[in-house]
């Protein structure tokens, strides 16, 4: 099971972002670098999402992006 991160869309987090309860998993997105409960606690998700786009959508953990891995890919989910 994995669940997809709200600002960038990346499909592969362990944990979901948000119980049922609306309670954070205070995890990072290995690819916008957010840190769920913290970083979206005080800017809205679409914001943060606009400020990775404009950052050049880099993948932000040291651990590397999965070999399969586009940030046009994941954007193009966005229905927003
Ligand atoms: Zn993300």
């Amino acid at each position: 099971m994995s669940f997809a991160c709200p600002v960038c869309r990346f499909p592969g987090l362990e944990e979901a972002p948000y119980d049922e309860h609306g309670c954070a998993s205070f995890d990072i997105c290995p690819c916008c670098g957010t840190q769920f409960g913290y970083d979206d606690a005080t800017t809205g998700h679409s914001e943060l999402r606009a400020r990775w786009i404009a950052g050049g959508k880099r993948w932000w953990s040291e651990k590397g992006p999965p070999a399969d891995w586009g940030a046009e890919t994941q954007l193009a989910q966005i229905g927003e």
